[in-house]
């Protein structure tokens, strides 16, 4: 017998409906290109998405067809965003970080048809235009602008193809497993592969998102995403702000620690999300101009392993608790979550501490487990021990890659993330690495996280990665490869001396070498596969 409750497909357009009914003066404040603020809020985000919806039913644009932003975090493209997804359309968030040549293999990849892009990408889409023949309308998110024109000559600009339109339009219902958007992963190696997300399960991972023991988000909220749209939809947040009626900080492209500092000081933020790299620069300008960045009470970090020393000086210099989760694209992004039990409040101050750097449990709706091989089915105990490969599955967990006929799942059904972790009978997850960064040393494993976390520790390293180098004897050995704060005088055996004891003798690196910088990928994280083509040879020819 079927139960006797309305059905409703979750659609992302009841997200808008929602805060425009609801949330309706609750501010958005926008940094544009030009680096002016704009404040809106969420009935006239509501409104112009309206208005860009019919603009796009204009350009005859169909059900499934694939639009792409190249745009920062600003109001125009959250307007958009909600536009493209909410009329039927599909959100191709692409990453301006990438290579031309992968810019172009995506774009053509998912047969775009039109791409809203902020000015700063101009010179992209005219250094790619010609080797995207699909791509037919070109829409600049501006007012009208001569430069742009001049340049792009087809060019339509945002503000005035939605002034001539009505907020009038009606969002269509439709099946709720249609895909809504779709984000490449940086694709560290070989082409880019597309994850294409649907209707209900990004309104699943909202839910879940938005929970106390998730990002803990509420109507209360004055939220900054400092992680970018284009990198996995900025963790959901435009979603969940959306569903809680949460008030947003919109940063535009300047993510620098100063700019920042600034707009959680000027705006309240209550909460901030990014990757380790971009909370290491706000924390030095916040040193630096003295704020204490007094309204922050969550920050939340992923992308990398968050090192403790950074939990650490939230904690303890600007009583903020730092939310560390772990995800991938492939996982919509969210995986698990790090939030204390009840039970925990019994621990002593540094167990408590231990149990925080962890990368946390999953929430209801994700399902995880460990097993002893990549692809392997063969399940390994929760100990809190037993390291194994990390595999997922649940409601917002990729099933296949776009246009790959395929699944890329086991053969019983879970997804492989290519992590290692291990995990306690909680179903805290503590990651020890990437399978493939991990260091092999003489048939022992050398989480290269654990030698990056202690280096960070050193007040004198700004940023560290730890890289196997080919070694004769031990096949690899560890290496660190490091940057120092600005006129540090530390030294390579300074480095060294502060591993004793903090990790067994064989785990401390053979070799640091300091470096100007790091060079980090598209979405902010340290790119180990260029600094082990640089360094991966330094240790032949010694120690032989
Ligand atoms: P890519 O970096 O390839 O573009 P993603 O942005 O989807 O892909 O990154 C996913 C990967 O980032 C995870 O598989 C994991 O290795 C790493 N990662 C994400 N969050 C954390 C974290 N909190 N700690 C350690 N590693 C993390």
């Amino acid at each position: 017998m079927q139960g006797r409750m309305m059905f409703q497909p979750l659609l992302i357009s009841s997200l808008i409906e929602h805060a425009a009914q609801f949330h309706a003066d609750t501010t958005i404040i926008s940094k544009n290109t030009n680096g002016s603020i704009h404040e809106t809020n969420w009935l006239e985000v509501s409104e112009n998405a309206k208005r860009t919806a019919n603009a796009l039913a204009a350009l005859h644009l169909e059900h499934g067809d694939c639009v792409a932003t190249l745009a920062w975090n600003n109001h125009r493209h959250l307007e958009a965003w909600y536009a493209i997804s909410g009329s039927g359309l599909i959100c191709h968030t692409i990453n301006p970080r990438l290579f031309p040549e992968q810019l172009i293999f995506i774009i053509n990849d998912a047969k775009d048809k039109a791409i809203l892009f902020d000015k700063t990408f101009l010179p992209l889409i005219t250094a790619i235009k010609a080797h995207i023949p699909l791509v037919k309308n070109f829409i600049c998110l501006e007012p009208f602008d001569a430069d742009v024109a001049k340049a792009l000559p087809e060019v339509k600009f945002y503000d005035e193809l939605i002034s001539g339109q009505k907020p009038d339009y009606v969002w269509p219902t439709f099946d709720e497993t249609t895909a809504s958007s779709l984000c490449y992963t940086s694709g560290t190696t070989g082409n880019p592969k597309g994850a294409l997300f649907t209707h209900r399960s990004t309104l699943l991972h909202t839910f879940a998102a938005c929970l106390p023991d998730s990002l803990d988000l509420s109507a209360n909220d004055i939220i900054l995403p400092v992680v970018p749209m284009f990198h996995v939809h900025a963790w959901g947040t435009p979603y969940a702000a959306a569903m809680v009626g949460a008030s947003m900080i919109l940063p535009g492209p300047g993510l620098d620690g100063d700019s920042l500092v600034n707009l959680i000081d000027e705006y309240q933020v209550t909460v901030a999300l990014g990757v380790p790299t971009i909370w290491q620069s706000l924390l030095a300008a916040a040193k630096q101009s003295g704020s204490k960045l007094t309204t922050l009470k969550h920050n939340v970090i992923g992308g990398s392993a968050c090192p403790p020393s950074m939990l650490a000086t939230f904690r303890d210099v600007y009583d903020c608790e730092t939310i560390h989760a772990w995800g991938m694209t492939e996982a919509s992004p969210l995986g698990t979550v790090n939030r204390p039990k009840a039970k925990h409040r019994k621990l002593s101050v540094e167990e408590q501490a231990a149990l925080r750097l962890s990368q946390g449990r999953p929430p209801f709706g994700v399902n995880v487990r460990l097993v002893n091989e990549e692809n392997g089915t063969h399940k390994l105990p929760q100990d809190g021990e037993t390291i194994g490969n990390v595999q997922i599955k649940g409601h917002w967990i990729i099933e296949s890659y776009f246009g790959k006929e395929k699944n890329s799942l086991t053969e019983d059904g879970w997804f492989d993330t290519g992590d290692i972790a291990s995990m306690d009978a909680d179903g805290y997850l503590h990651i020890s690495d990437r399978a493939k960064d991990l260091i092999k040393s003489g048939g022992e494993w050398i989480s290269s996280v654990e030698l990056e976390n202690i280096a960070m520790g050193h007040p004198e390293i700004a940023m560290a990665a730890a890289i196997a180098a080919d070694h004769p004897k031990w096949d690899e050995r560890p290496v660190l490869i490091a940057v120092k704060q600005p006129e540090s005088t530390v030294t390579e055996a300074d480095i060294l001396d502060y591993y004793e004891g903090k990790i067994a003798k064989w785990q401390i690196p053979d070799k640091v070498i300091f470096v100007d910088a790091i060079p980090l990928s598209g979405t902010g994280k340290m790119l180990k596969r260029k600094l082990r083509e640089e360094f991966g040879n330094v240790l032949l020819g010694e120690n032989a």
